[in-house]
């Protein structure tokens, strides 16, 4: 537990098991969730041995340095964000919000955060923007910059669930398009990172306006590829 979620202790029940709990998850459920399986520093993708990087990011490095995130997106975890994203239970965005928060203190200093754009329609649709939920409490607690408006998304893609890694990329081209910002180092930050495919279109249209280093924070990072 880091100190933001020290700090609030408000009795409520456990999301997933009922059990009356400090928070919206309990412990006993949140020493479920896993970030066991050893990741590439770059991509997050998972790599059964304990080497640095994997295949493809030796082959073909991604545009940014470090891909930072808090789960292995499985079982409770998995639940949990779907339960979030699907049917916009707060509570949850709230209670991940704080263990961004508390992983981000132990990051090195950005210029900026840029949250993943979405669509105004996948907005609408959903009800909510779950990315910008799960900024909250950086937002409050932290002096860096959110940076919500000098990117945008013009594309409104398909749902990349189903696809493969080249027709990700295919459907992700052109998505964004972004103004002159005054910053260089940047954190990009979003809910699930699969292929990647998405984080990388967004740090290339930015690489056009300015920014010369990238890392992402994500909330979950799935083993499909
Ligand atoms: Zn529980
Ligand atoms: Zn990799």
């Amino acid at each position: 537990m880091g100190v933001y979620t020290q700090a609030i202790t408000p009795k409520q029940s456990c999301v997933l098991c009922m059990e009356s709990a400090n928070f919206c998850v309990c412990k006993k459920c949140e020493a479920e969730f896993s970030n066991q399986i050893n990741s590439c520093k770059t991509c997050a993708h998972p790599i059964n041995s304990n080497l640095d990087f994997c295949g493809q990011c030796l082959s073909n490095a991604p545009i940014f340095s470090r891909a930072y995130t808090l789960y292995d997106y499985q079982g409770l975890v998995a639940q949990l964000i779907k339960a979030f994203k699907y049917d916009k239970q707060l509570c949850i965005g709230d209670y991940f919000a704080h263990k961004l928060a508390d992983k981000y203190q132990s990051l090195q200093d950005y210029d900026a955060i840029i949250p993943m754009p979405l669509s105004s329609e996948r907005i609408k649709e959903r009800g909510f923007n779950q990315v910008l939920e799960l900024l909250n409490v950086i937002k409050r607690k932290q002096q860096v910059i959110i940076d919500t408006h000098s990117i945008k998304r013009i594309k409104t893609t398909q749902s990349l669930a189903n696809l493969s890694f080249e027709q990700r990329q295919i459907e992700i081209k052109g998505a964004f398009e972004a103004k002159p910002v005054p910053y260089k180092r940047v954190l990009l930050v979003d809910d699930i990172m699969t292929t990647g495919a998405s984080l990388s279109e967004l740090a290339k249209t930015l690489l056009k306006v300015g920014v010369i280093s990238f890392d992402t924070l994500t909330l979950s990072r799935t083993s499909k590829l």
